[in-house]
């Protein structure tokens, strides 16, 4: 199953911000959508870096609530790993572990095309595990 199967689930919705926007700024928009993280994007489908819960508690917990105030830019992590729909579920799974983040901004043409988290994959696993399951009751009591 690749990442494709997954955002056809989910959609496309994207939730970014801009590389000057403030760290409070972007709290307000990881609490007003209910996410853990948000990509920074100054041109159209262009990924400029990524933002997550972690990288907010971990300045606060080192400068103080005082870095709310600081661009997200000098937060952010620079270097993404993104995937693309064709990748494999298990692959991007093992990505995540690997890397130690739980979300990975999806391209299409080097263009932003969706988002997914540890999450989505997770409950793609178990829908999956859940009809697997079904189809074996089924042919069993079929037999
Ligand atoms: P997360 O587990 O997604 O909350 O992120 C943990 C750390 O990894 C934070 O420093 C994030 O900025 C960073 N991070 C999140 N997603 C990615 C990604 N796809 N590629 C690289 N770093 C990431």
């Amino acid at each position: 199953m690749t990442v494709a199967a997954i955002l056809s689930g989910k959609g496309h919705d994207i939730i970014t911000a801009r590389s000057d926007a403030l760290l409070s700024e972007i709290c307000e928009t990881l609490a007003k959508h209910k996410i853990g993280a948000v990509v920074v994007s100054d041109d159209e489908g262009v990924v400029n870096g990524i933002v997550s819960e972690r990288d907010i508690v971990r300045v606060i917990g080192t400068q103080g609530v005082s870095a709310l105030k600081t661009p997200v830019s000098s937060v952010m992590t620079k270097t993404v790993v993104t995937c693309t729909e064709e990748n494999n579920i298990n692959e991007v799974m093992a990505q995540m572990t690997q890397g130690r983040f739980r979300h990975m901004p999806v391209l299409k043409d080097g263009k932003l095309t969706g988002v997914i988290s540890i999450g989505d994959v997770v409950k793609f696993k178990i829908a999956q595990v859940e009809l697997e399951a079904e189809q074996m009751r089924s042919y069993i009591t079929m037999a």
